[in-house]
């Protein structure tokens, strides 16, 4: 359904302002956004449309039909760790900076599984940041929109993520990759493969973020930057790995993870600029490994998948997203996506096709 009908059918009236918002999917560069790495996501043609009329009062109504509930709350409140926290906190947000000034009735309707490792998350604060903000007459830029929505996720929802997602969602359209630098947000928009098709099939997987386990890497991060003096683990010398493997040899895999994968990315970009694409799909799957054995935040059901989806003829295959659960995204050659994801999804019974 459209979110313009579901906000008829909610409110009994049209929306002022509609918008899609794409998801996004990433292509190399894993946990190390928040890091001081290179990263390339690319935006999907699934996403989140949302309709949205803003109110007079303070009021906020938000119905989603992936929950089919109307949810009544005010500018006031804080996140209650119910689904509704992220489009609350859009509205919280865009009430900080002067988008809005009160509340705001909103229809929510989506093409993009939740909790995948799509970013639905950031697509919805996105799209909520870019509708409001079109509705003021605050100028605005595209990267103080990510900006801004990181922060509802940090701020308002408690997940501490960094600016991948946002800018992928914020800064690109769907079927174009974004080369970001995270550490100074400057970014090259870079065109996906011609011939290939970035599959994303789910592992039928499902981890929440809140779970603790993401956050638990992001605190490993924390404590190597404390060790080594600064933030950029990417960057780190041969003499700053040393002193971290007499201290802990997790987290001298999880530094290796992201130093390796920063290299991984930038020589994946040079590959697909250069339409050198079994390069590319030999990185995605080194990325997928380094996931595995040095960051650990796959699952062996995951594992499994990413190997059939290369023996089964992808060039290059790996988890994407936050991981622990969630999408594999493979390489493939389109003229053999179909009988390759038939012959992929019959061996995972509990993996289906996203896109
Ligand atoms: P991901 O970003 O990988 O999809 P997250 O756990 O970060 O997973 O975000 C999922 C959360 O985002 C949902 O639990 C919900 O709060 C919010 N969300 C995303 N899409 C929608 C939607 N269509 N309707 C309502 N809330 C949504
Ligand atoms: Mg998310």
């Amino acid at each position: 359904m459209s979110s313009n009908l579901a906000f008829k059918k909610t409110y009994n009236s049209m929306p002022e302002v509609t918008s899609f918002t794409p998801g996004r999917v990433n292509l190399i560069g894993e946990h190390i956004d928040y890091n001081g790495g290179m990263v390339l996501p690319a935006a999907l043609e699934k996403g989140i449309f949302i309709s949205l009329t803003p109110r007079n009062d303070n009021n906020i109504r938000i119905y989603s039909d992936q929950f089919d509930e109307i949810i009544e709350l005010n500018i006031n409140n804080t996140a209650t760790s119910k689904w509704s926290d992220y489009a609350l906190g859009s509205i919280v947000y865009a009430n900080k900076v002067g988008f809005l000034n009160g509340g705001a009735d909103i229809a929510i309707t989506t093409t993009l599984p939740l909790g995948a490792g799509l970013s639905s998350s950031s697509a919805l604060i996105v799209g909520i940041l870019k509708l409001t903000a079109s509705l003021s007459k605050k100028t605005f830029d595209n990267i103080s929109i990510a900006i801004l929505a990181k922060r509802v996720e940090n701020e308002f929802i408690g997940m501490p993520c960094g600016i991948m997602d946002q800018m992928a969602i914020s800064c690109t359209d769907p079927g174009k990759a974004i080369a970001l630098d995270t550490k100074n947000l400057s970014f090259e928009v870079i065109s996906l493969p011609k011939y290939h098709h970035m599959a994303i099939i789910h592992s039928g997987e499902y981890r929440l973020n809140t779970d603790g386990n993401f956050k638990k890497r992001k605190e490993e991060c924390d404590i190597i930057k404390e060790i080594i003096g600064h933030n950029d683990i990417c960057s780190m010398s041969d003499n700053e790995f040393i002193l971290l493997k007499n201290i802990s040899t997790d987290l001298n895999q999880r530094a290796r993870h992201c130093v390796s994968e920063h290299q991984r990315t930038l020589r994946a970009i040079k590959a697909i600029k250069e339409g050198n694409i079994p390069k590319f799909g030999l990185l995605m799957t080194e990325s997928h490994n380094s996931m595995r054995d040095d960051f650990k935040m796959s699952l062996p059901s995951i594992d499994n998948l990413v190997n059939d989806a290369i023996h089964l003829g992808a060039v290059g295959a790996r988890l994407t997203g936050g991981g622990f659960g969630g999408c594999i995204v493979a390489c493939i050659l389109k003229e053999n996506l179909e009988s390759w994801r038939q012959k992929l999804l019959s061996l995972h019974p509990k993996a289906f096709n996203v896109i």
